[in-house]
C-alpha cells in the first residue's frame, strides 16, 4: 500500500486490542481472513449516540461475539440501555463508552475511538472507512459531518435505522 488508504488498497489487522480512558477494561478483537473490513464499518448521527459519546459521530465497527475477548476482569462495565435490548456498555471508572450491542444478535458494535492508537494509526482506515450502514444521516449538521460519508463508493446513508429502509441521497 502506497499513499492514502482507499476502498480498494488498505492495511487490514489480524486482531487489534483497546480499552478505557482509566485502562481497568481492555479486550481484543480478532478478525477471521473473510472479515469483511468494509460491510462491518458504519457510523451513527442519532441523539441517543451522540449524548453517549459526547461526538457527533458515533464510529463503529462490527465484530462478531465469538471473536471479541475482554482481557482483563470486567467489574467496572455496565451496560446502559437507552433502548430495551440495545447494550451501551461503558466503564463506571471513567466514563468510556466501548460498545453498542443488539441483544438479539451475535455481534458487537465496538466504539473505535477507544481502539488502542498503535492501531488507530495503522488500521484506522480499516476500522472507521464508514463504507457500511451509516444511520441517522438525517441529523447530519450542515457543513460539519454531512461531507462525512456518501463519496463515492463509500458506504450507505440511512435517514434513521438501515430498518426503516429510507436511503438518503449521497
Ligand atoms: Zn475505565
Ligand atoms: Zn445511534
Amino acid at each position: 500500500m502506497s499513499g492514502s488508504p482507499s476502498v480498494n488498497d488498505f492495511a487490514k489487522p489480524e486482531s487489534i486490542t483497546g480499552g478505557c480512558l482509566c485502562g481497568s477494561i481492555r479486550y481484543r478483537a480478532n478478525f477471521p481472513k473473510d472479515h469483511d473490513f468494509l460491510k462491518l464499518s458504519g457510523s451513527c448521527q442519532c441523539t441517543q449516540c451522540r449524548r453517549n459519546t459526547g461526538a457527533l459521530i458515533f464510529m463503529a465497527h462490527t465484530v462478531a461475539l465469538r471473536d471479541f475477548t475482554y482481557l482483563t476482569p470486567t467489574t467496572t462495565l455496565k451496560n446502559f440501555y437507552a433502548t430495551p435490548g440495545i447494550q451501551r456498555g461503558f466503564c463506571t471508572g471513567c466514563g468510556s463508552f466501548l460498545y453498542w450491542r443488539d441483544e438479539s444478535r451475535d455481534d458487537v458494535e465496538i466504539a473505535v475511538g477507544c481502539v488502542d492508537p498503535e492501531f488507530l494509526s495503522k488500521f484506522g482506515f480499516a476500522l472507521a472507512n464508514a463504507s457500511g450502514n451509516n444511520v441517522w444521516c438525517e441529523n447530519e449538521i450542515r457543513g460539519v459531518t454531512d461531507g462525512f460519508v456518501g463519496k463515492v463508493g463509500r458506504g450507505i446513508k440511512w435517514a434513521r435505522s438501515s430498518e426503516e429502509a429510507i436511503r438518503c441521497k449521497l
